[in-house]
């Protein structure tokens, strides 16, 4: 195991009762600036709250109203802009994966804050300034490929921003500049997997030692493949663009779920039904509130996303909480004849199974009355080789997990190596044709 690195130690090893403490202080300012706002000003005035002073306790802190999506979109575009407009520096806007896009903005102060803390993340993965840093993130509107890259820069690293997408480059840029470090979606780098194959690249042409995954849902099974395709230790990293993108919660040496940093954020889980606060080591919601963003602060803002707090303290001594990965999104739940079933749970059945190769999708149509489920799955080219009927036997094995696991029994189609579209970006899992018809 590597030394511990810290680039805060102080504050990344506060006790937990200080940093509540820290974040006490801190929300008073957040208020402060929120209430600038003409959302929040309405917001909070409607329940009651006139002033940061009146935020002491946890209690009082509980009655501010969760922010969801479809208010960024209502306050489009200044509603809650806290600062003066000249003094904005950037703005960035999510991806947009469940609609229209949604925009924050930051002052120098914010994006200075954000690249410490995107430093920090990649510091406590044991990264040093020696480190070759590729950034395969789409740059722009999306705060995965902009953030970190400051962080990086911040940390000393050599950056390359090669953006996502151009893979036979993105090989060659690795191998003529030693790169160490890459950022990508999962699935992106599953893919580059093949092409490095392909194109005749072999393992020493590389000097590849950590991967830093993020920006969709992925299982420990596609970890643990990644890891062993590129022989490297992948390191999950979590992050909206409502609350800056990455260097919100990454994995520290140990893989073992990603700190919060809490000095910048607090985190809480709530039931996403009854919106109720769940205990520490409970799974639900996770709800963010974003401390000190000048340009735009937001307020207990629900992400939809699915995890818990892992109340075990982590080895290597850091104090602020783990998050546990995100099983999913409260939102992607498919009801199938009736029946929940989360994509992540297909998953986890199919990347268990040697003989399934790197991309898969998973298709929703109307059948009659009924719905029906089709997963297909790319077979590694081995499998596609052999006799059909041992492809018949896998497209049962396939079928049966699978039946174990989400109580339905799916359509399975079996596609060569390559069949299946590759997205450049963020994949795309689940195709449900329901909505249309
Ligand atoms: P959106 O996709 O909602 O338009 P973003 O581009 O900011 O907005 O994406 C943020 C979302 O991506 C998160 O809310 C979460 O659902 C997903 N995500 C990001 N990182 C991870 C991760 N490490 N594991 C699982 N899901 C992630
Ligand atoms: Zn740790």
């Amino acid at each position: 195991m590597e030394k511990i690195v810290f680039r805060h130690q102080e504050i990344e090893t506060l006790p937990l009762p200080q940093l509540k403490e820290l974040q006490r202080q801190k929300l008073q300012k957040t208020v402060e600036a929120a209430l600038k706002t003409p959302f929040y000003k309405k917001r909070l005035n409607d329940a009651g709250i006139r002033d940061a002073r009146d935020i002491q306790t946890e209690a009082d802190f509980r009655k501010i109203p969760y922010t969801t999506k479809h208010d960024l979109r209502e306050a489009f575009p200044y509603g809650m802009l806290a600062a003066d407009k000249a003094d904005v520096v950037r703005m960035h806007a999510s991806s947009g994966t469940t609609g229209v896009p949604t925009v924050v903005y930051l002052t120098q102060a914010d994006l200075d804050k954000a690249a410490e803390l995107n430093a920090r993340s990649c510091a406590c993965t044991g990264s040093t300034k020696n480190d070759v840093f590729q950034n395969m993130m789409t740059y722009g509107l999306f705060t995965g490929g902009l953030m970190l890259h400051y962080g990086a820069e911040r940390l000393g690293m050599m950056v390359i921003p090669s953006g996502s997408g151009n893979t036979k480059r993105q090989l060659q840029l690795m191998k003529d500049f030693r790169t160490t470090v890459v950022h990508a979606t999962p699935s992106y780098l599953l893919h580059m997997y093949d092409v490095m194959k392909e194109e005749g690249f072999r393992p020493e042409d590389f000097a590849l030692k950590k991967a830093y995954i993020g920006a969709e849902p992925h299982s420990e099974d596609i970890r643990k493949k990644i890891e062993m395709l590129y022989g490297i230790d992948a390191y999950n990293s979590y992050g909206l663009s409502e609350m800056n993108g990455p260097g919100l919660a990454f994995e520290c040496v140990y893989k073992n779920g990603m700190h919060l940093w809490e000095d910048y954020y607090i985190g809480e889980i709530i039931n996403p039904e009854t919106l109720q606060p769940l205990s520490d080591g409970e799974r639900g919601e996770l709800v963010l509130t974003i401390l000190e963003r000048n340009g735009m602060p937001i307020l207990r803002y629900r992400t939809r996303d699915l995890t818990r707090f892992i109340p075990e303290p982590c080895p290597c001594g850091r104090t602020h909480r783990r998050l546990e990965r995100m099983t999913g999104r409260s939102d992607d739940m498919l009801i199938i004849n009736g029946v929940n079933v989360f994509p992540s749970q297909i998953e986890e059945v199919i990347m268990k199974m040697p003989e399934i190769g790197n991309n898969y999708l998973i298709r929703v149509q109307k059948q009659g009355p009924l719905d029906k489920l089709t997963v297909k799955v790319e077979v590694t080219s081995s499998v596609f080789t052999d006799d059909t009927r041992d492809l018949e036997n896998l497209q049962k094995r396939i079928q049966s997990n699978l039946q174990a696991v989400v109580f339905i029994r799916p359509a399975v189609e079996l596609h060569e190596p390559g069949a299946l579209p590759v997205s450049q970006g963020k994949a795309v899992r689940v195709i449900d044709e329901r909505k249309e018809s």
